[in-house]
């Protein structure tokens, strides 16, 4: 992509009203564009690193056999009803509507209700299990606080999958897969150094659920790490009987500041059962269906990604996320940079192109707060040189690449 033709204005200044870091330079950057206290829109460098998270937790969760789906996000009560999370009693954070003849609706808060109802109607004997589906929908939450940038939004998109299996063992096997799978997810995003599996209640559906936690100073989370195990506690569930299931030792316990990045939720019959989600065995006996959740917030993780990896220039992006590969720069050399651009994007690798009229000075900088992981100068002196600049956007020296070399040199 060409930047003369990219609409963003990045700006020197981080917005006031902004305290998180991420928001404060994903802003300046000209990633996202804030419409409210918590609510948010990606533009199109944002939006390609958004996309490049969702594609990675889409590729681990095709590769454990989720099969993905769409569900609406405006919602029936019933089903609500029926397992008693419609009452905002129950649930704080639904925001809801109603039709024009005054039938109350939901704004999707979660989908296990309307995901085990749905399932209703495609399950019913052994042969159908296990099953998991899964999407990217968005959700709504009256969030009370709304500090976090992008990591705590009241409309964000999330990745929730849920696992349907004949029996607990069945179930077992299947969360076992999902919690691999997410720790490859976070590590193929850059996360998986400094992000944990951590023990956390199990709040109304069984005795503990699982978050995957990164430590960061930006977190609202306060969690215990056993570097050994690798393992971490929620300061939630930081009691004896916990630490005896998990064989953890108090003292070995390190209090770190986290975020949630995900967490996965062994459901039992607690949906099924209210639902009428049940299958016959092979002796013809009708039981329900033992359920599992799994949520993600592609959001929240490039949040994490930008509080995470970016610096004092700016951000900072993994090649697995990054809205494009490398960042070439045309220092008034714009015959040969176009000769390159064309080149390189026409090898598959995906380049921004700073075509604009403007000083060095303004590029360097302006490159550094993108963050994209290479930066390929040709200037008047590669001209005769027959070189290129290369440096990374992680170090400080750069390497100059033959011209004929680069396509080489990214493949
Ligand atoms: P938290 O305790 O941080 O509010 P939660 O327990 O409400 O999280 P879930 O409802 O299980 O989280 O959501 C699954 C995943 O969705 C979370 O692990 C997180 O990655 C993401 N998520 C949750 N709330 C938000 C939000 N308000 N904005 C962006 N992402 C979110
Ligand atoms: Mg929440």
């Amino acid at each position: 992509m060409r930047q003369t033709q990219l609409f963003i204005r990045t700006k020197k200044d981080a917005p006031k009203d902004e305290v998180s870091r991420n928001a404060q330079l994903l802003i300046r950057a000209g990633f996202i564009h804030k419409e409210m206290a918590g609510v948010y829109s990606f533009l199109p460098l944002g939006l390609r690193t958004l996309n490049k998270i969702i594609q990675v937790i889409r590729e681990e969760m095709n590769a454990v056999g989720g099969q993905e789906v769409l569900l609406a996000s405006l919602q029936d009560k019933e089903p609500w009803e029926k397992t008693d999370r419609w009452d905002d009693e129950k649930v704080g954070v639904w925001f809801k509507t109603k039709l024009k003849n005054g039938t109350d609706l939901g704004l999707a808060v979660t989908h296990e209700e309307p995901m085990t109802r749905m399932m209703t109607q495609h399950i019913s004997s052994y042969r159908d299990l296990p099953a998991l589906t899964y999407h990217f929908q968005t959700k709504f939450r009256n969030e009370t606080r709304a500090k976090s940038g992008i990591m705590r939004m009241r409309e964000f998109l999330m990745k929730d999958l849920y696992s349907f299996a004949r029996t607990q063992e069945e179930h077992d096997t299947l969360y076992a897969s999902l919690k691999e799978a997410y720790k490859k997810v976070f590590k193929r995003v850059g996360l998986g150094e400094v992000t944990y599996p951590t023990f956390a209640s199990g709040g109304m559906f069984s005795k503990y659920s699982e978050e995957f936690q990164t430590v960061s100073d930006a977190g609202e989370d306060i969690i215990y790490v056993d570097e050994a195990s690798g393992q971490a506690l929620n300061t939630e569930v930081l009691n004896d009987e916990v630490l005896n299931d998990l064989g953890l030792k108090r003292e070995n316990l390190v209090e770190k500041k986290s975020i949630e990045v995900g967490n996965i939720f062994s459901l039992g019959t607690k949906f099924s059962s209210p639902l009428g989600l049940t299958y016959k065995n092979e002796k013809g006996e009708s039981l329900p269906v033992i359920m599992g959740s799994y949520g993600i917030g592609p959001a929240r993780v490039m949040g994490t990604i930008v509080e995470i990896l970016s610096d004092e220039n700016g951000l900072v992006w993994p090649e697995s996320v990054a809205p494009f590969r490398v960042h070439l720069l045309s220092l008034n050399a714009d015959e040969k940079a176009e000769e390159i651009y064309t080149a390189l994007s026409g090898a598959g690798i995906e380049v921004l192109y700073d075509d604009r009229d403007m000083s060095a000075g303004e590029k360097f900088t302006e490159s550094d707060l993108l963050g994209i992981p290479y930066r390929v100068v040709v200037g008047k002196r590669s001209l005769v040189s027959g070189k290129a600049e290369v440096k990374k956007r992680t170090e400080n020296e750069s390497q100059e690449i033959a011209f004929d070399d680069l396509i080489s040199f990214f493949k």
